[in-house]
């Protein structure tokens, strides 16, 4: 007998610590817990404080800080398992920001908010959920973004007692005031901070377009008090996970918030880019795997003309092909996940775009294959793949789209011309 399919690679001894960590934890969520999430559109906030209460939302912040101290290589098990346990990819997207929005705070900030910030959001006591890049004319060309974040110098008498005697960027009275509108931000709500991604210098004005774009941290309850207004969007995938629209009208931010260097935001997003899609990949895998075991079971149990429609290759092949599918995505993952220190930044990025446009595929075919084996109960709420389905459809679409992934791989690997 071979071992589980899903044990398709060999795990480090912290990655099985890890997956066997997250297995327990995820048992306590049932398919029933994730139904109804997405059926009344209900944020997980008892998955993601179970999470947060045994630090696994500080699973990438150093240890100097109160984190884990854990890499990519542990993030892309623990987010497959929780994709894997029935959650799909609402799951593992309800904390995704939580953990990786701390990622440029560790190798940008400052000191003094490092020391502030991080220890709070190891401990799962404050939580930077959301991060704002996307704007109504700035998908896929994030650089089209006009959101203006422009610094101005406040009178002394403009500022509170304790404010003059703050840090020194506050002394110095220096503020950025943000106007614009950004759309898609998720988990706003649920979230303390955003990240937010804004021009410094307008597009115009600098040389190249990834230039003059800044990464400020905004305190959202702030934010909310000086004039920052958000609008949910109702969506059909990944409902437990809300997104929304953001429109700011002379938002005031601390200019100590800045993170990083004023004008370098893109680039400092650039350098986390491959680690973060390795692991959406492994979302994007745990989802399809999630599917493809519902898929089994109904193959396996359901019986029509006097025997299990397993048996009729036209079930079968469907589920094996995103059996094959699926592996060969699992194992690009986890092979970039373990090289990833060796790789040049090109290179990297061909094994992080590849991983998520394979995964993504794999995932629909899994969830696809899925619902045409269950038959009319294929659509039925209660046997879940339709909802794998919907959210594998999104896969394709999120964080970055299968095209702009191929784009990315015929230019950068195989030398084709530019399209943009
Ligand atoms: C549920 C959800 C959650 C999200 N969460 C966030 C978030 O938290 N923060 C955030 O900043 N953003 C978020 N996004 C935004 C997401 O990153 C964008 O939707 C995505 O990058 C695509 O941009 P767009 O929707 O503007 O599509 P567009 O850029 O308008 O593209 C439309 C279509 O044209 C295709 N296309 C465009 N240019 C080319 C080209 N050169 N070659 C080939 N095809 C091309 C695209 O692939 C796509 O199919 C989220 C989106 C969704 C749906």
């Amino acid at each position: 007998m071979p071992r589980d399919w899903r044990d398709s690679v060999d795990l480090t001894e912290r990655q099985a610590l890890v997956r066997r960590s997250i297995r327990d934890l995820c048992s306590e969520f049932d398919d029933e817990y994730w139904r109804e999430r997405d059926r009344t559109a209900t944020y997980p906030q008892e998955f993601v404080d179970r999470l947060a209460a045994d630090g696994w939302l500080g699973m990438l912040i150093p240890e100097e800080y109160g984190g884990v101290g854990m890499s990519t290589s542990e993030a892309v098990v623990m987010m497959e398992e929780i994709a894997a346990s029935g959650g799909g990819f609402a799951a593992p997207q309800s904390i995704h920001g939580g953990i990786y929005n701390s990622v440029p705070i560790v190798k940008y900030a400052d000191e003094e908010l490092k020391a502030e910030l991080l220890p709070k959001v190891a401990a799962g006591e404050e939580t930077i959920q959301a991060f704002g890049l996307t704007e109504p004319n700035a998908g896929s060309d994030s650089t089209a973004m006009t959101t203006r974040a422009e610094r101005e110098a406040r009178s002394a008498s403009d500022r509170s007692a304790s404010e003059r005697s703050g840090t020194a960027a506050e002394r110095d009275g220096d503020e950025y005031v943000i106007n614009g509108e950004k759309v898609w931000i998720s988990r706003v709500e649920d979230s303390d901070y955003l990240v937010l991604m804004a021009r410094t210098t307008p597009r115009e004005e600098v040389d190249k377009r990834t230039r003059g774009i800044s990464m400020i941290l905004v305190d959202l309850e702030d934010a909310y008090a000086d004039g920052l207004e958000i609008e949910r969007i109702p969506k059909t995938a990944s409902r437990a996970v809300h997104s929304y629209q953001l429109y700011f009208d002379d938002v005031h931010v601390p200019a100590s918030n800045l993170i990083g260097e004023e004008g370098e935001g893109f680039y400092q997003v650039l350098d986390g880019l491959n680690e973060e899609r390795l692991v959406i990949a492994a979302e994007c895998l745990g989802l399809g795997e999630t599917a493809l075991e519902s898929g089994i079971d109904y193959a396996t149990e359901r019986e029509v003309f006097g025997g299990p429609i397993g048996a009729n290759q036209a079930i079968q092949h469907p589920l094996a092909e995103a059996y094959a599918d699926l592996l060969a995505a699992k194992k690009v993952i986890y092979d970039a996940a373990d090289r990833l220190d060796d790789l040049d930044r090109t290179e990297a990025g061909a094994e992080a775009n590849v991983a998520k446009y394979l995964a993504a595929e794999a995932a629909f075919e899994a969830a696809d294959a899925a619902v045409q084996t269950h038959g009319g109960f294929g659509v039925a709420r209660e046997y879940d793949v339709e909802r794998y389905l919907r959210e594998a459809r999104l896969t394709r679409l999120v964080p970055v789209t299968q095209q702009l992934a191929l784009n990315y791989l015929g230019e950068r690997v195989l030398g084709l011309p530019r399209s943009y």
